[in-house]
């Protein structure tokens, strides 16, 4: 591949070597679950698990309160991010 402007990256380039939004380790619940001791990850997992039509469903915003309540800079869209691309079906 040449480049035509010297050392400029090409447009094909700046294009792949932009992150994914998905990229986990970009995700602030990711990277919370990876700080977490073991039974508080699996217990955060399970709450992020509940499906949608669940009556016992915890909404992103009370589930960045909790983790905001334990000192975790987590916001209400990074849940609704992480709820999207990053659980385990
Ligand atoms: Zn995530």
């Amino acid at each position: 591949m040449t480049f035509k402007h010297g050392g400029v990256m090409s447009l094909a380039d700046k294009l792949k070597n932009v992150e994914p939004i998905t990229n986990k380790s970009r995700c602030a619940v990711c990277f919370t679950l990876s700080q977490l001791s073991e039974a508080d990850a699996s217990a955060l997992n399970d709450a992020l698990k509940i499906p949608v039509d669940s009556p016992s469903r915890i909404t992103d915003r009370q589930i960045s309160e909790v983790l905001k309540s334990e000192g975790h800079d987590v916001s209400s869209n990074s849940v609704y991010r992480h709820r999207q691309n990053h659980l385990e079906k």
